[in-house]
């Protein structure tokens, strides 16, 4: 399988007809191999444009909606970013090609694990991995110039607003279980200004400030 090749087609079909322009995101999407987040059974499907299970009932989002998150966070290279989701890790190494560093929660310790070896194996040193509830933050590194919440969120978790640097940017689904806007929220001063970049599906933000585990009810 020629995954160099898969990957020029995927940023040029499915990326740059759609708004993605960021010279820098698209140079990421080139280079990371997505083929290695997925379970080995899937690679030959893993450039396609749909997201695709990654084990525990989560998926590997869509290579779309990674680029458009990613680029709304319009990064330079200086930035420290925070990860809540980190799943299979692919958002993870993108934004490890172009933040400074990376900090991204997963509550589910098999999966983060998992990434863990992979981000490693592909050297991505400037990515740290945490077991938790991500709706809480990790306060630890804050403040924030970008977080990326990569699950649906019933409503905005206040320590996203809290660990978000002054001007810095917010990236979050947020709706229904079902069905959510994607959010961009930039932090002015005591002040949040926001744009919605349309429709999206993501599986639920579980934990203290997202849904509860057993039922629709927050
Ligand atoms: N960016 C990831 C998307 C993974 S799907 C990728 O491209 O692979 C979203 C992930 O969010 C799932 O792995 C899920 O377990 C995780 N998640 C859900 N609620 C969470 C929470 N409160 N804290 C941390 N991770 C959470």
């Amino acid at each position: 399988m020629d995954y160099n090749a898969l990957r020029s087609v995927m940023t040029e079909r499915q990326l740059a007809p759609r708004g993605i322009t960021d010279k820098r995101v698209l140079e990421a999407f080139l280079n990371v191999s997505r083929h290695e987040f997925v379970p080995v059974e899937l690679r030959a499907a893993s450039y396609g444009d749909h997201p695709l299970p990654i084990g525990e009932g989560q998926t590997i989002s869509q290579p779309y909606m990674v680029a458009l998150m990613t680029q709304a966070l319009g990064l330079n290279g200086n930035e420290r970013i925070l990860e809540i989701g980190t799943g299979s890790g692919y958002q993870s190494a993108i934004l490890a090609c172009l933040a400074k560093e990376v900090y991204s929660v997963e509550r589910l310790k098999g999966l983060s694990e998992k990434a863990g070896e992979i981000l490693a194996r592909l050297g991505h040193r400037n990515v740290k991995l945490r077991v938790g509830d991500g709706t809480l933050g990790w306060e630890e590194h804050a403040p924030y110039d970008g977080i990326i919440v990569s699950a649906a969120a019933p409503a905005v978790p206040g320590s996203c607003i809290e660990q978000l640097a002054n001007n810095g940017r917010l990236v979050i689904p947020v709706g229904s279980m079902w069905s959510q806007s994607l959010l961009v929220i930039e932090k002015k001063g005591n002040e949040t200004i926001s744009r919605d970049l349309g429709g999206c599906v993501f599986v639920p933000l579980l934990g203290k400030d997202g849904w509860k585990k057993n039922g629709n009810d927050r």
